[in-house]
């Protein structure tokens, strides 16, 4: 994000960047050949006064400094005011722009309010003006969203942005689980992804409280993979339920190295399979220690499908 880079070069004070110096950094970083870049453009001078009746007010990092500038100086947006530059630098380098959403709400009290909707209308019109200017486009969006309003804000922001690839942050449906962001995330994540998010940004259980470790980081690229292919599923995509298909064989079928192959994270799955197994030769095995050998309903299945085979399949 070329705004932090400004900032740090005027001594890392977020009011006191220099809009020439901000250009600079674009024009640097795409002669370097960055791909693409976020840019908190579509947050307007109008828009303050919005955005500060919120309960949490503006959460987006580039979105705040941005609105530090402007309400420090009086002044418009300088991506705004100048977007022909940037989308000439943009169309000259071949950098996709990433309108990132500062008004992003940051709780679910906050969610599908005006501050939002209003600079989702003006990335919508900087959206168009990339088309017209040969630019490719994506859109930053929500944040935190309550699970029912879900569908209707990826259907709002595809109508507004003309189409153009939607990704959002989460969404977080609910602020009371610090530690299972990447929960509440992944709950969020699924339900856009399905209702026609393009791309989804993962969330960490560190969400809120601090910045991920390795492990973390794990966890949450993890769980967006499971909203991602959950998406999948529901949307009908070609293919995608074959893997949930070659797991159920393995499983009714007690092929448990099977299992572990096809898992999501094969050495977990592994993993805790063997913690809670007494048995030595655990993956030979036709149950496991949850419903026990007894009362394993695939066990016993497998023998009512022996039973129907031995009388022709007749009940
Ligand atoms: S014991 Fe229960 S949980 Fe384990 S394989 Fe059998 S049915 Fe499934």
């Amino acid at each position: 994000m070329p705004v932090y880079e400004a900032v740090s070069r005027n001594g890392g004070k977020v009011e006191n960047f220099d809009p020439d110096v901000l250009f600079k950094v674009i024009t640097e970083q795409a002669q370097q050949g960055v791909d693409f870049m976020t840019l908190h453009a579509g947050l307007l001078r109008r828009h303050l006064p919005l955005a500060h009746r919120r309960l949490a007010g503006i959460v987006s990092r580039g979105g705040a400094i941005m609105a530090h500038w402007m309400s420090a100086h009086n002044r418009e947006n300088p991506l705004y005011a100048r977007w022909d530059e940037v989308l000439e630098i943009c169309r000259r380098h071949d950098v996709t722009v990433s309108l990132g959403d500062a008004l992003r709400p940051g709780c679910i009290a906050d969610a599908s309010d005006a501050a939002q909707f209003a600079e989702l209308s003006a990335l919508g019109r900087l959206v168009r003006r990339c088309r017209e200017a040969g630019v490719q486009v994506m859109v930053e969006g929500p944040g935190h969203i309550p699970f029912n309003q879900i569908k209707d804000n990826m259907q709002r922001a595809h109508r507004v942005c003309a189409g153009a690839p939607f990704y959002v942050l989460g969404p977080v449906v609910t602020d009371v689980a610090p530690g299972y962001d990447h929960i509440t995330a992944c709950i969020g994540a699924t339900a856009a992804a399905a209702a026609g998010a393009a791309l989804l940004c993962y969330v960490t259980p560190a969400e809120h409280l601090g910045l991920p470790n390795i492990a973390e980081v794990t966890e949450g690229i993890m769980a967006f993979r499971i909203a991602a292919h959950a998406a999948d599923l529901a949307k009908g995509l070609p293919g995608a339920r074959d893997w949930d298909d070659a797991m159920t064989r393995a499983r009714v079928s007690f092929d448990w190295p099977g299992q572990f192959k096809l898992a999501l994270n094969p050495d977990l799955a592994r993993r805790r399979f063997r913690s809670k197994s007494r048995l030595r030769k655990a993956t030979k095995a036709d149950h496991c220690s949850m419903c026990g050998e007894g009362f394993c309903a695939m066990r016993v299945n497998s023998k009512i499908r022996k039973d129907l085979a031995s009388r022709g399949n007749q009940a």
